[in-house]
């Protein structure tokens, strides 16, 4: 019996083989966010982060994309592959950080600083990609800033605790960062990370560097409250590789809870807690079961890039999956 088969047999499983029945008329991949809901993640045929499935969106021979993500993934995925049909079941599914900085926003402040070298991380729309050098991952920022010559100023965008990591690491001070957040990972904070940390003293921490929390586990680290070797400042493909290889028996993980399924999935014999167990993006879970069937059925939502936008945003996307490792985004 397949795996297919035996998830065919669950409870959900006339819809499960609904989903896969009408994915395959209509020569359709599947792919699924890391954050989206456990059954979304089950059903697709790829789950992974957002750098992940856009090398799959891109790489696939499916004439039809289903993104179960974010808009701005999608986005990405058809800056991608522009010739392929690229369909989000749910178009309201924005996101709160790629929507902190608008592309006018981004043109007054290049037009502020001339010549700097505008670096964005993946979560941004198309339109501010088409006004970007080049993008970057949680796991590939570092390497990208570095890349930069010393005495070339770098703008760096949209996420103030990505940035702040980067700068700290690279100690580089003509390095600007734009002040944008997700409301999700604000909202795992120092306090709650010292609270779990203390009360679970053996476990490791699994820490996504959007968290507002970043600079508190490096603190922590840093101070002995919390040994240096405990702490992982990790994107979400990397948490997936440490968890396979930690020989941990309880890890307090601080991103969006929707992470847990494949940690969970990845390594059985460990105990997952969250940070925050109310770290959850709405924006991900609007990727119901119900509006994918609809996607599926019904064609809906497409999404479209302005072809002349793409093109300009397709050359820093490039640039950053040249240089990404798999599993490297959030
Ligand atoms: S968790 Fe935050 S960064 Fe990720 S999609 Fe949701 S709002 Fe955007």
């Amino acid at each position: 019996m397949t795996v297919t088969d035996v998830r065919a047999n669950t409870v959900d499983g006339a819809w499960f083989a609904e989903v896969r029945e009408l994915a395959r008329d209509r020569d359709a991949v599947l792919l699924a966010h890391n954050y989206q809901l456990p059954e979304i993640q089950d059903v697709a045929h790829h789950t992974g982060d957002s750098l992940a499935l856009s090398r799959i969106a891109a790489e696939s021979s499916a004439s039809t994309i289903v993104f179960c993500g974010v808009h701005f993934m999608a986005e990405t995925a058809k800056i991608l592959a522009p010739d392929k049909t690229v369909l989000i079941p749910d178009a309201r599914a924005g996101c709160s950080l790629a929507d902190s900085i608008t592309a006018d926003e981004l043109r007054s402040w290049k037009a502020e600083h001339p010549g700097a070298v505008v670096v964005s991380y993946v979560n941004t729309t198309a339109a501010v990609k088409s006004e970007t050098d080049i993008c970057c991952t949680s796991s590939n920022a570092v390497e990208v800033v570095a890349s930069i010559p010393a005495d070339r100023e770098v703008l760096f965008l949209p996420d103030q605790f990505l940035g702040a990591h980067v700068r700290r690491t690279l100690n580089r001070q003509n390095m600007h960062v734009w002040a944008g957040e997700c409301h999700v990972h604000a909202g795992i904070n120092g306090a709650e990370l010292t609270a779990q940390a203390t009360a679970h003293p053996d476990a490791e921490l699994f820490v996504h560097p959007e968290c507002g929390c970043a600079t508190s586990a490096l603190y922590l680290a840093g101070s002995g409250a919390v040994p240096a070797d405990r702490v992982k400042i990790l994107s979400t493909g990397g948490m997936l590789d440490a968890a396979r290889a930690s020989r941990a028996t309880e890890v307090l993980v601080a991103t969006e809870v929707g992470m847990l399924h494949q940690l969970r999935r990845a390594a059985p014999e460990i105990d997952f807690r969250a940070v925050n167990e109310r770290a959850s993006c709405r924006y991900m879970k609007m990727i119901t079961p119900e509006a994918l069937l609809r996607s599926l059925r019904e064609g809906t939502d497409e999404v479209h890039v302005d072809p002349e936008l793409a093109a300009r945003g397709r050359a820093a996307v490039q640039r950053m999956i040249a240089i990404g490792r798999p599993g490297g985004a959030e």
